[in-house]
């Protein structure tokens, strides 16, 4: 189990976004590392095909207060917001911890912590860059946020008000200033009432960039073992002592590990289930098309998010990924045709130079479940087994929390003080 350095070994298990780079922030401490996940492929799973939005000032939940007038008003098949009635059984305890949360004491302590690990997390970022060349289609330039409605805007400023703005640097813009930003808005500034933006904010492509992590923590000697489904983790005297692998046309084989990183997403509670650890962790599906650009002049560079109709653009080089959308829909993963048309339809609106060609494209419709908890923020750091962690729970944030997350992961397992208070972020509350 100990390497040639006299490291520990350690199994991160999940190769997206979260686990890939937290497999790198191990590497890069020394450890010996091995990444595994069930796919063949990195990030085939919620990070394959996410909004590609780096979004630190984004980061408050989603349940603020009256969030359930919101979900009431903006829930149905035309509606950014859908519960499917199969789902609601599953759907009711984590619901109403849900609604709980909401309350304004607890939610805006959420809301800050959750943007604390997503500012710490953008700097954790820049620094991965410096440290590696990594191609992953990234914009660093900031992004829009924009308002459709004085009342949204004011409610936006308001909630920013209250959460305080720990390192966003938000700066507000008024419709001519936000046009001039992003010229593929000018058909839509008649509606405009104004936007923020977020100079913090990047972009980029999250499944490219979690086979960069893969790739990088390769060079430092971790083992990627892709196709291998972790069945069992193995628990000996409340330690973690392996791991039960198995795969298609593979027989069941023990990885021994002296620690184990559960950065799963949606697959983290059924995990550690049998070990007595219950994650409160429901999967919130969305959906995202992407399209090859004909004439990319009139697409937008700035990455967008319209926060009236609940979605968000980026553009990889002459490609253009629309994302949004929240149903819960339990862990079913179909695309249902009326919901990417609704995506579709928004996007038109809110691009129409672009409509065209939106339309008549082959769009690649894509349906992931966002990991989300109760609270908002993820669920990090140690359990009560011993050598068993968790880097898992960051629902709609889980590119632009995965760096901050990785360090804060690997500052634990090595025994060193994380940069950040883990206060409202661990599984401990
Ligand atoms: C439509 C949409 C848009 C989004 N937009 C953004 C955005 O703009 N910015 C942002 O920050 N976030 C965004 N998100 C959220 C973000 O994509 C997720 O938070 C993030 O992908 C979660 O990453 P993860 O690595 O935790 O999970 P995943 O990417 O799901 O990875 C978990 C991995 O664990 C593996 N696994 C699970 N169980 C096992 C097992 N038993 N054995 C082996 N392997 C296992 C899976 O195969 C999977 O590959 C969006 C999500 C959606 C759905």
């Amino acid at each position: 189990m100990v390497n040639k350095l006299g490291s520990k070994h350690v199994v991160v298990i999940g190769a997206g976004v979260v686990g890939a780079t937290c497999a790198l922030a191990l590497a890069e401490r020394g450890l010996a590392v091995t990444l595994v996940d069930r796919h063949d492929r990195h990030a085939a799973e919620t990070s394959h095909a996410n909004g590609g939005g780096i979004t630190p000032g984004h980061a408050e939940p989603w349940n603020s207060p009256g969030i359930m007038r919101r979900l009431l008003s903006r829930s149905g098949s035309g509606e950014p917001f859908r519960i499917h009635a199969h789902a609601l059984p599953g759907l009711i305890g984590w619901g109403l911890r849900f609604l709980w949360q909401s309350a304004a004491s607890r939610y805006y302590r959420n809301a800050r912590d959750n943007t604390r690990l997503a500012v710490y997390s953008a700097e954790c970022l820049r620094r991965l860059r410096e440290r590696h060349a990594l191609a992953y289609h990234a914009w660093t330039d900031g992004s829009l946020e924009l308002y459709f409605s004085r009342a949204e805007m004011d409610h936006a400023l308001d909630l920013r008000d209250r959460i305080g703005d720990p390192g966003v640097r938000i700066r507000q813009l008024d419709v001519e200033q936000t046009v001039a930003m992003e010229p593929a808005l000018a058909p839509v500034a008649n509606r405009l009432v104004g936007a923020m933006f977020m100079p913090l904010h990047e972009s980029g492509d999250a499944c490219a960039f979690a086979a960069e992590m893969a790739r990088c923590a390769a060079g430092l000697g971790a083992r990627i073992r892709l196709g291998c489904q972790v069945r069992e983790i193995l628990v000996r005297k409340q330690r973690v002592v392996g791991l039960r692998l198995g795969g298609d046309g593979m027989a069941d084989q023990e990885l021994a590990a002296d620690g184990v990183v559960v950065a799963a997403g949606c697959g983290s509670p059924a995990l550690v289930r049998a070990l007595g650890i219950r994650l409160p962790i429901y999967p919130v599906k969305g959906y995202s098309a992407t399209l090859s650009l004909s004439e990319p002049a009139l697409a937008p560079s700035v990455p967008l998010l319209d926060l009236e109709q609940r979605i968000v653009t980026a553009r990889f080089g002459n490609r253009l990924r629309l994302a949004g959308l929240a149903d819960f829909d339990g862990h079913d993963l179909s695309l249902r045709p009326e919901r990417l048309a609704l995506l579709i339809d928004s996007a038109c609106r809110l691009l129409p130079r672009l409509a065209e060609e939106i339309r008549s494209s082959q769009v690649e419709g894509w349906t992931g479940l966002r990991p989300m908890t109760p609270k908002g923020p993820p669920i990090l750091g140690p359990t009560r087994v011993a050598g068993l962690w968790l880097n898992t729970g960051h629902g709609s944030m889980g590119w632009t929390q995965a760096a901050g997350s990785a360090e804060l992961l690997a500052d634990l397992v090595t025994g060193r003080d994380p940069k950040i208070a883990l206060n409202g972020l661990t599984l401990a509350g």
